[in-house]
């Protein structure tokens, strides 16, 4: 035992036997920017490792007012009313310039979060795409050692980090809004392809003949497109999260997904991929905290920014110099 709190081992058969409190400190620590907490969360996360991997990765995405908290309330509360645990975490790379976090918000989901199978926790708040990343990555490892059967991951439809999510979940899921018309027009292709599923929420009152329609729309361009997932079909649905309608669906066609993808393989073989993808983009990120934050380039990036601008050298070249600098420092 140490004076900052429970030991690892501690931590460990906490999280093991599910209990909150361990949970919550174990991601407390996985969050934590100091040198000493870093070392014991890799030790912890090295122990619950085997103990991971066995719950239904959902990613949901959309833009703001999209209803994803809704749905996510609607939809996680339908999986506890089966009986399974589910845990919500967020990726929210803008929370940091916002100075607070508008996903996985407690507030936002107060029916879920009072449910005692269910766990919700927000962004973590600090740090680069790739600590946020790393972050919600050994989070979700964390919740599989707890028992979480679901984990739904949520994030705000905005370029970089649905990529990222895409990037750790099984089963990708783009809430969007009817009256898509001049939208589907302008939706980058890209995102529909990361999509395994696509719901078209508030199908309801005077909105669902044209979410319907929407739904059509959809499904036809989705023909033309690269599917997301080797061997499945992408499809469009409505549901509506406000009045609960049509979430059993999304949730069959979640576990036909599984079904089907584990049966042909691709489903291992997915998280194979995504797990040598994440070594590669954490390599990248230490390299690139490496170099910017060496005194040497620190110093001199300057200089060779302003050569460069001025036009006294190419940029190639000052590329190069940069780089024989840097690594003669570290030799
Ligand atoms: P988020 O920003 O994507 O999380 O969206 P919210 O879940 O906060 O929903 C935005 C607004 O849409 C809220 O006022 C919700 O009550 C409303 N809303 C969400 N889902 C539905 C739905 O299925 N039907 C209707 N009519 N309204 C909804």
């Amino acid at each position: 035992k140490n004076a900052s709190g429970p030991s690892v081992e501690e931590l460990f058969s906490g999280v093991l036997s599910g209990e909150r409190k361990s949970l919550a400190r174990a991601i407390t620590l996985i969050e934590s920017n100091a040198e000493h907490h870093f070392k014991q969360a890799q030790e912890l996360l090295h122990l619950l490792l085997p103990h991971s991997g066995k719950a239904l990765r959902i990613g949901i995405t959309g833009v703001p007012g999209a209803g994803k908290s809704t749905f996510i309330e609607a939809f996680g509360s339908y999986l506890c009313s089966l009986g399974m645990k589910v845990a919500v975490l967020a990726v929210d790379p803008s929370s940091k310039i916002s100075g607070g976090s508008i996903l996985g918000d407690k507030t936002r989901m107060e029916q879920l979060a009072r449910n005692p199978r269910a766990f919700i926790r927000p962004s973590p708040s600090s740090g680069k795409l790739g600590g946020v990343h790393r972050k919600t990555r050994e989070t979700m490892l964390i919740c599989e050692a707890a028992g979480f059967d679901v984990i739904l991951i949520e994030t705000v439809g905005v370029g970089q980090s649905e990529v990222i999510v895409r990037e750790m979940v099984d089963f990708f899921m783009l809430l969007v809004l009817t009256g898509a018309g001049d939208e589907l027009q302008g939706m980058k292709k890209g995102i529909m392809e990361l999509a395994d599923g696509i719901c078209i929420n508030k199908a309801d009152g005077d909105n669902k003949r044209n979410a319907e329609k929407t739904m059509k729309e959809y499904n036809q361009i989705l023909h033309f497109l690269q599917p997301a997932t080797k061997g499945w079909g992408t499809k469009a649905y409505t549901c509506s999260a406000l009045y609960e309608e049509g979430i059993k669906n999304v949730w069959n066609t979640v576990k036909d997904f599984e079904e089907t993808t584990k049966k042909s393989g691709v489903f291992a073989e997915r998280r194979r991929a995504q797990t040598k993808e994440w070594l590669r983009a954490m390599i990248i990120d230490q390299l690139q905290t490496d170099f910017f934050y060496h005194p040497v380039v620190k110093d001199l990036l300057p200089k060779f920014e302003n050569e460069a601008i001025a036009g006294s050298t190419t940029v190639t070249a000052a590329v190069a110099s940069l780089f024989e600098k840097y690594f003669e420092a570290k030799n």
